[in-house]
């Protein structure tokens, strides 16, 4: 039984120790965001018990070790994904991140050009590149996925042309949970000197990621969603690339030189990082990755895929339940999207609320792929390190129950 395996895990997370409606709490909505691990919380408390100071202009020992932290904590996020410092841009999240570069292409698309999605995106990769759409005259164009929910490579060769410009998609989709085939899909828009962005907002909990082996352009994830805290994302970009961009907010800190009619910015990543930043945030992104690191890769996938086959070893003994995408666990990362007969989702996850269960229920952000999927919504089980298969046995049995009820 692996939930032996997390006992140790599940005691960083006091959260998991509370009740919810008089149950104990289970907790199924990794995918919006994961719970925090003591180890977080203590380092974004030790930062401003003893270390608080605004950072990059002090002259005086605690600025500069403010300083010293948040920039730590940037090549710490360099090497949590095998990339340099100066690549490495803090932003507020996944969100922001993508709205970044979409708002930099403005300068350089065209009408005509081609943006190529896919139909699984979440609307934070869409509706940016919607309005860059609409500034530029360039055109999107969707990938479809093939039968068993995959990221069809034959469609994206169609799509992928002479005219795109941008490739960008979620490396995991936030309501399939499964993986885009990376390695093809950037062969593909570098063949055609696209340039990438991946959304790996569902993908950095998981598994690791190296953007040099990938040879990923730019990458965009939050830090809410592996372990850290709400508020802190990253864009990174490739050295060239970044350079190549002009800075998008303005103000302190980007500046080099300032004078009553001009300005001249900081290099990169400074000229993006305008006025203070998050400099908790950062360091308690700093301590979600030691912390996973601690973990290590290998024990968090093993725990991760057993909890993905016991999750559909016990969805799949309920006659009516229809599970979205790949029919086999280990094509999931972390995700299960379903629906039971032909009950409304908002009305299961009322019933699990009951139990002390929180999972997701509606589009996932993903109208689209809904769309695209046919269906109106669907429940959704998100998993993470500290979930055990005995809760997951829970969610099946009371589903079960809510069936009859419903039924009845
Ligand atoms: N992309 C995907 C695939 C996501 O799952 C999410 C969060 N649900 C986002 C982007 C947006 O992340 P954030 O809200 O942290 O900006």
């Amino acid at each position: 039984d692996n939930s032996k395996k997390t006992v140790n895990v599940r005691q960083d997370f006091a959260i998991l120790a509370t009740q919810m409606n008089q149950q104990p709490l289970i907790y199924l909505d990794n995918a919006a965001t994961t719970q925090k691990p003591q180890q977080v919380i203590e380092a974004i408390m030790a930062y401003y018990n003893t270390a608080n100071a605004n950072v990059h202009r002090g002259t005086y020992t605690l600025a500069n070790n403010a300083t010293n932290q948040y920039e730590q904590a940037r090549t710490t996020v360099a090497k949590f994904i095998q990339a340099t410092a100066e690549e490495i841009i803090f932003t507020r999240s996944t969100t922001e991140s993508l709205n970044w570069i979409a708002k930099s292409y403005e300068s350089k698309l065209q009408t005509g050009d081609e943006i190529v999605l896919t139909v699984a995106e979440h609307h934070s990769n869409i509706v940016p590149w919607q309005q860059l759409a609409q500034k530029t005259g360039a055109v999107l164009r969707f990938i479809k996925l093939d039968q068993t929910g995959k990221v069809s490579l034959t469609d994206a060769q169609q799509k992928i042309t002479n005219k795109t410009k941008i490739v960008t998609f979620a490396y995991v989709s936030n309501v399939l949970g499964m993986r885009a085939p990376i390695l093809e899909l950037i062969k593909l828009a570098h063949a055609k000197n696209a340039i990438t962005v991946i959304d790996g907002a569902q993908a950095m909990a998981h598994f690791p990621i190296d953007v040099m082996q990938l040879d990923i352009d730019f990458l965009a994830f939050s830090g809410h969603k592996m372990y850290g805290p709400t508020g802190i994302g990253v864009l990174y970009g490739k050295k060239a690339l970044l350079e190549d961009m002009e800075p998008l907010q303005f103000g302190g800190e980007m500046i080099d030189e300032v004078t009553q009619d001009t300005a001249t910015w900081q290099k990169i990543p400074w000229k993006f990082e305008a006025g203070t930043p998050n400099i908790a945030g950062a360091i308690g992104l700093a301590a979600a990755i030691d912390y996973l690191k601690k973990i290590g890769w290998q024990k968090i996938i093993s725990h991760e895929q057993a909890l993905m086959q016991a999750t559909f070893k016990n969805l799949k003994t309920i006659p009516n339940l229809i599970i979205y995408g790949s029919q086999v666990p280990e094509d999931h990362y972390g995700v299960i999207s379903f629906n039971l007969a032909d009950l409304h989702p908002h009305d299961i996850a009322t019933g699990l609320d009951l139990a002390g269960i929180a999972i997701r229920a509606g589009q996932h952000c993903a109208q689209p792929l809904m769309d695209y999927l046919h269906v109106l919504a669907t429940l959704r089980i998100s998993t993470s390190i500290y979930n055990q298969s005995s809760e997951v046995r829970k969610v099946a049995k009371i589903l079960k129950e809510l069936e009859a009820f419903f039924k009845s």
